[in-house]
């Protein structure tokens, strides 16, 4: 669960649902259970990017349509939604695996059946071997049996065909599901959940095998003002082209994932921090190239530039306080005057926590 509303104290939970209440009067909203657990939250201010997302909506003076609402409830409780998903068909899952057993063991009775019928058959043929009326009544038998256990093969080999695509569907509902929890939505790059695995995940690799692992943290300049001048739509074009800038210049291993807003991210491994700045120039260049032209009306809105901080995992230390060195570079970057690559050992020393050794 990314958020905890069952663990708010009673006396909290009274306070923000009716926080919550005059948020939803105040917004001519609906109280329905997902209006309410939107503005709930909001007042909870969890979790992280929920009430940004919402004053963005109240700073641009939007109204909270149905599809806006629906896409913020998504992109900050779906991943929860989703979760019951995978519950239900891992129950479903289950089910069909313990069909399938029952049909194999099905079999296994059907066949200690016909293996007694063949055995009755051979003890009584050496009994009656010069009878042949008693021998053609036997054989007759046989093949009967023969012929009903041939059908309930086939039936065996049906259901267990019916099954196993029931099996293969569910795990392709599965992977899906899996997948668009970990995508962003807008920008089919991966969403902050996964950046969060994922930075785990490399983090721990980087110790064990003491390669180094570089991150960047790219960020829009003047974001707003593109908004307000050519609106909120425009600018959620301006998002997939970013995404597809930074997909357009990393290499197999490398990470990019939407960290929030109008921020990116894009984990190295394998990479010194000299050659992150180096892939992070070429991602700055390659976006300042585009030129944007407003499709409907074929205005030129002029060129978009970021701002990129730079840092490399220090062995050892909290995730947390390497993120936060990426970004105070970022920050520098910004300081400096924006459209420029700042690397965390450009800061002055007060500015980052520890510095990790050169690599
Ligand atoms: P700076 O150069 O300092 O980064 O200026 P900025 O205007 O980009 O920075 P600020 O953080 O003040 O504004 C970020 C803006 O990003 C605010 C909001 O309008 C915009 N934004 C955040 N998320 C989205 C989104 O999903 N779609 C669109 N279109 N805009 C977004
Ligand atoms: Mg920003
Ligand atoms: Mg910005």
């Amino acid at each position: 669960m990314i958020n905890d509303e069952a663990s708010d104290p009673p006396e909290r939970s009274a306070d923000l649902a009716a926080q919550a209440m005059e948020s939803m009067v105040e917004h001519e909203m609906a109280p329905s259970p997902r209006n309410f657990r939107l503005w709930y939250n909001y007042h909870a201010d969890r979790p992280v990017g929920l009430r940004r997302a919402l004053d963005v909506v109240i700073a641009n003076h939007q109204v909270f349509t149905e599809k806006t609402v629906a896409d913020i409830y998504d992109q900050f409780f779906g991943v929860d939604d989703q979760q019951v998903s995978l519950t239900e068909i891992a129950d479903r899952l289950e089910s069909t695996m313990s069909k399938v057993q029952a049909f194999v063991g099905t079999a296994e009775g059907d066949t200690k059946a016909y293996g007694q019928a063949l055995e009755n058959f051979t003890g009584q043929m050496t009994v009656s071997v010069k009878d042949s009326t008693s021998l053609t009544s036997l054989i007759t038998n046989l093949i009967t049996d023969t012929k009903e256990m041939q059908v309930q093969t086939r039936t065996l080999e049906e259901r267990l065909h019916k099954s196993t695509r029931e099996i293969e569907e569910l795990r392709k509902s599965v992977d899906e599901l899996k997948h668009e929890a970990e995508t962003d939505a807008l920008t089919g790059v991966a969403n902050r959940k996964s950046f969060d695995e994922q930075l785990m995940r490399l983090a721990d690799l980087a110790e064990e095998s003491g390669t180094p692992l570089s991150l960047l943290l790219v960020d829009i300049d003047h974001f707003k003002t593109f908004n307000d001048t050519w609106g909120h739509q425009v600018g959620d074009q301006v998002l997939k082209l970013m995404a597809r800038t930074l997909v357009e210049n990393v290499k197999g291993q490398d990470f990019p994932a939407r960290y929030g807003g109008e921020e990116f991210a894009i984990l190295l491994p394998g990479t010194t921090l000299a050659d992150a700045v180096i892939v992070a120039n070429t991602i700055r260049t390659a976006l300042q190239g585009k030129k944007l032209v407003k499709k409907s009306t074929g205005e030129d809105m002029g060129r978009i530039t970021i701002s990129i901080g730079a840092a490399v995992y220090a062995p050892g230390e909290t995730l947390p306080g390497f993120v936060h060195r990426a970004d105070e570079a970022l920050y520098g970057a910004k300081r400096a005057g924006r459209n420029r690559v700042v690397s965390e050992r450009e800061l002055p020393e007060t500015a980052g926590a520890a510095k990790s050794p050169a690599v």
